[in-house]
């Protein structure tokens, strides 16, 4: 028989993963705070605990994912978690994390990151980031890849959401930039979706192409005459682009910060560097 598990919260994301749990064969015991929400998964024959401490008693392995991480801590107040594994995929922080941990000392604890939307649960393209103790994540690998492809990326339970930050904080800046863009089309009436099938998705896919250089910089120092396309160069091209985003009416407010700093790495002579330079500036901004 395959590893019980318990899921707690069954929200749009809890339900997806109780639901890949169930086709995987786990026996599986959910709970929510407010009850009957999910119902397709009673078909599939999810167990439905009366009370959170039910649910965590029900099984060694307990999921948890709600809202935030208040909501966490609220759920499981007062509840007996010693001898379970809490596998929290509840989005937080680092910090938030660690605390967690913390307070969930008496029982063994991994954080985690999803690094997908619901209807990917299950599915190829699906990840999620682990941390915490290595052993509890190596006795509870194969039923949590049912889930997603798993990442354990170390020992610290905060490093988790880190990694898990750190990508959707790459998302939503992508996002920001194509966002801006799409405003630029459509203020002279273009359509958006030709624009983002033939130009915009092309664009950005062969510009991503860029990144291992910057990271090879980041990890190994520079190569002598690398740059092809450096700050100083990009730096004094960047007015252009508010100038046109006003002249369109488009706010700028996205674009601004990267100029900023572009400018900011050239005056303090950085002008003949490639973008690893404006990630060492924000890095020492605390
Ligand atoms: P939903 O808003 O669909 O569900 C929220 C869940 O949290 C519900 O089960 C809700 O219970 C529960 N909840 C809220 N407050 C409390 C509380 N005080 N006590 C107990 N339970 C509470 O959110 P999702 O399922 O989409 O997201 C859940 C987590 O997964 C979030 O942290 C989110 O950031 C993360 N996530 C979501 C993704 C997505 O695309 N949906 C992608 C990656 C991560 P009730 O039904 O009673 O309100």
């Amino acid at each position: 028989m395959k590893q019980p598990v318990t899921v707690l919260g069954l929200g749009a994301m809890g339900a997806a993963l109780a639901r890949a749990f169930l086709d995987a064969g786990h026996p599986t015991t959910i709970w929510n705070r407010t009850p009957g929400r999910a119902p397709e998964l009673d078909q599939l024959g999810a167990v439905r605990a009366d009370s959170v401490g039910q649910a965590v008693a029900a099984s060694p392995l307990v999921v948890v994912c709600l809202l935030v991480d208040a909501t966490v801590h609220q759920a499981l107040d007062g509840v007996d978690v010693r001898g379970r594994t809490i596998v929290n995929l509840t989005n937080g922080t680092p910090e938030q994390a660690r605390a967690t941990a913390e307070r969930f000392a008496g029982a063994r604890y991994l954080d985690g990151g999803i690094m997908a939307v619901p209807e990917m649960i299950g599915g190829p393209a699906a990840f999620i980031f682990y941390s915490g103790p290595e052993a509890a994540f190596e006795e509870h690998r194969d039923a949590l890849s049912a889930l997603a492809r798993p990442a354990y990326v170390g020992a610290d339970p905060g490093l988790a959401a880190l990694y898990d930050i750190a990508l959707l904080s790459a998302m939503y800046g992508m996002f920001g930039g194509a966002e801006h863009a799409l405003a630029l089309i459509t203020s002279e009436r273009i359509p958006a979706s030709a624009f983002t099938a033939d130009f915009l998705l092309p664009w950005l896919t062969a510009m991503l192409g860029s990144l291992p250089q910057i990271a090879d910089t980041l990890d190994n120092g520079a190569a002598p005459g690398a740059a092809g396309s450096n700050l100083a160069m990009q730096a004094a091209a960047y007015d252009n682009l508010i100038d046109a985003a006003l002249a369109q009416g488009v706010d700028p407010m996205l674009l601004r910060p990267m100029g900023d700093l572009m400018k900011r790495a050239v005056a303090e002579g950085h002008g003949d560097e490639d973008s690893a330079v404006t990630v060492r500036l924000l890095s020492s901004a605390s």
